[in-house]
Formats: structure tokens, sequence, C-alpha cells
């Protein structure tokens, strides 16, 4: 499952640009903590996704894994934030949300989940959390004096800096200069945005804060503003039965993101927290989270 989660989970880029969203509504469900790292994920995973679906889409050439480059579509979407939007905290505050998430799984599946699947075509989850911070630390190398549980090894941040994000950035860049819509040219087609009835009621009020925080919007705007679309597509929140992903299908055009998907980054979000106040030194203090903190409650 955490390898379907994993490339599920998997997630674009403003391309240099996104964000402006509104703050979550008071859901007395969950905390203001909870809503924040739910949503940071949750749009992670899209521009992910959506950077699966412009690779499809506009048939751009990839050197290397796909996974890893929608995961820096995605890193990069967040550290730049859309040109009109002041560069505050919030969207690095949601990067960092997702990074978390990537370290916390591997955690779970070192140690009370299932085996590791080196064969995957994703990057490991740790190593996913690695390449987020890498670049968080690249753009801002004072980003390890406001996290410095970062935990980032000298040896990869030097190369983070002198090399890795501005290689990246510069990547990007060219991509857009030459799959990107050009200033004079018209609009393509239309990104829309569903939030189907979940199945179970406990779900409805994460679709709520995720509908509300209006990142699926943004991605939206930004993929139509930044790019020419041959055909509509769609970006889903649906129920999956159990299914714990994200995905991009091409042959309805839609990108899915799965309701067990908010509820897992909603329990992943509480065992990061158990972990952070059980003693570093106990492991069995630790293993101990995950089976203390209990799934969030979807009922039905
Ligand atoms: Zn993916």
């Amino acid at each position: 499952m955490d390898a379907l989660r994993t490339c599920n989970r998997a997630r674009v880029v403003g391309l240099a640009l996104l964000l402006g969203y509104a703050t979550a509504p008071a859901v007395e469900d969950l905390s203001p903590s909870q809503q924040q790292f739910l949503v940071g994920n949750t749009l992670w995973t899209l521009v992910h996704e959506m950077g699966h679906a412009l690779i499809s889409e506009l048939d751009i050439h990839v050197l290397g894994r796909e996974e890893d480059v929608a995961d820096l579509l995605a890193s990069l979407a967040l550290l730049h934030g859309t040109p009109n939007h002041a560069h505050g905290d919030e969207e690095i505050d949601y990067l960092w949300a997702a990074a978390v998430g990537w370290r916390t799984e591997w955690w779970l599946s070192r140690h009370d989940g299932d085996p590791t699947p080196y064969w995957d075509s994703h990057s490991l989850d740790i190593q996913r959390y690695y390449n987020i911070v890498c670049l968080m630390y690249g753009h801002n190398p004072e980003m390890l004096e406001q996290h410095p549980d970062l935990d980032l090894p000298g040896g990869r941040a030097v190369g983070c800096s002198d090399h890795e994000y501005l290689r990246a950035e510069g990547s990007v860049r060219r991509m857009l200069a030459i799959y990107g819509r050009s200033e004079r040219q018209p609009g393509g087609a239309k990104v829309a945005v569903r939030f189907e009835a979940p199945t179970r009621a406990g779900h409805q009020p994460l679709a709520d804060i995720v509908e509300a925080s209006g990142v699926a919007a943004h991605v939206a705007e930004q993929t139509e503003m930044l790019f020419v679309l041959p055909r509509p597509i769609s970006l889903v929140f649906g129920a999956c039965l159990g299914d714990e992903s994200a995905f991009w299908r091409p042959e309805l055009g839609e990108i899915v993101v799965c309701y067990d998907l908010l509820e897992r980054f909603v329990y992943l979000h509480g065992l990061h927290q158990c972990l952070e106040r059980a003693d570093e030194d106990s492991l069995a203090a630790r293993r101990s989270c995950a089976r203390s903190v209990t799934r969030y409650p979807a009922g039905g």
C-alpha cells in the first residue's frame, strides 16, 4: 500500500508559481495544525499529479525518472508561489508539511508497516524527504535556522545551495519557456475541480477543509495560466474504497485524489507529533506511537 500511496501519493509546479489560498475554516474536529498539515500535503500531491498530467498532455521530454521530476516540480512550485503573491511563510510551511509526511511514512514502513518496495518507480520515502529539504535549503540556507530539525547532512547541503537548487530552478524555467504559454497566446482547455460526495461520513470535514482552502482551484487556475492544454482535464476528489492514493488517469484526463489519502495525512500528522514527543533513544516508545495514534475516525 505504501508503494501505491507513494506513487500515487504522488503529486505539480507552478511551475514557479502556486499560492494564495484562503485560510481554512474552523472545523471543530481538526486543530489548526492538523488542517495545515492536511492542506500542505494535499497541495504538494496535487502539483505532483499535475506534473504527470502536463508531461503526458504536452509530451514534455523527461530525462530521468518521471516520479522524481514530478516531486521536483511540486517542491519548486511551493517554494516560489505566484509572481503576484508575496512570498511568505505559508507555502514554506506547506512544503515542510509534505517533507515531514514523507519522513513519517519512512519511519512507519521501517518500524511498523509494509516492507519498503525497493523496486518501486519512486524514490524511497526518506529520499523524497531529503530531496525536498535539499531544495528548501538551496532556496534559502536560513531555512536551517527556521527548521533546525531538517537534519540535512553537510555533505548534501553544500551541493544543494551550490548546484541542485540552481539546476532545478533553471530547468523548470527552461521547461516553461519551451512548453509554457506565452504572454500573447490565448488560453487552452480548462481545468475543472470537482469534489464528489464522500461515501464515509467522516471524510466530509476533510473534503470541506481542502475545498475551502482553495488549493485545488488555485492549482487549476495556475495551470490554465501557465500552459495551453490540448483538452480539458479534471481534478477530482473522490471515494476510493480505502485506497490511500492519488493518481493521473490519462485515459480520462483526470487527476484523482482519494479521500482515504486525506485521512492518511491526518494520521501521519498524529504519528509525527507522537514521535516528536517520544524519547528519541527509546525505539519501544516510538514504536508504541504507531499503535497508540488512532486513525482519523472516518466512520461509516
Ligand atoms: Zn507520481
